[in-house]
């Protein structure tokens, strides 16, 4: 078998470039994919993915988060895990019952001072290797700071 076998010339939705695409599924299923999913040129790929950053660091800029510090490939990982992390914050936040007022106010200062020591994380790198923290993660690191503002 020789590569061309696999060899596909696939169009960029974008810019309408053709460029050739090796698919390894059957050929049928191949001809199929080169004339549904949405193929991207390496040039357009790259504006995409730069505009798609620049949506997150809008929206993390509207809820206070300041612009990442790193280069422009661990920026863009760190905006998407940034983004990744502060939904699960947000539904770990919905997710909370509380009993009476006072354990619902601890909660908000907690989160609050939570959110604070995030904002301080300006470093693309901190995020990125913060990529597996879980919400029972940031449940725990929330607790403490409920406990240390009790006492
Ligand atoms: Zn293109």
């Amino acid at each position: 078998m020789t590569e061309d076998i696999y060899t596909y010339e696939v169009k960029c939705r974008t810019c309408r470039t053709k460029f050739k695409m090796q698919l390894f599924e059957s050929h049928e299923r191949n001809l199929f994919l080169v004339d549904k999913k949405d193929w991207y040129c390496e040039k357009c790929k790259k504006e995409y993915f730069g505009k798609e950053t620049a949506k997150l660091v809008e929206a993390h800029q509207a809820i206070g988060f300041p612009e990442l510090k790193g280069t422009r490939k661990m920026v863009s990982w760190g905006e998407k895990i940034r983004g990744e992390l502060i939904n699960k914050l947000d539904y770990l936040r919905k997710s909370l019952k509380f009993e009476n007022d006072d354990q619902r106010e601890l909660s908000e200062k907690a989160f609050h001072l939570f959110f604070k020591e995030w904002r301080e994380k300006t470093e693309a790198k901190w995020w990125i290797d913060h990529r597996r923290m879980t919400v029972r993660d940031i449940s725990k690191r929330v607790e403490e700071i409920s406990v240390s503002i009790q006492g």
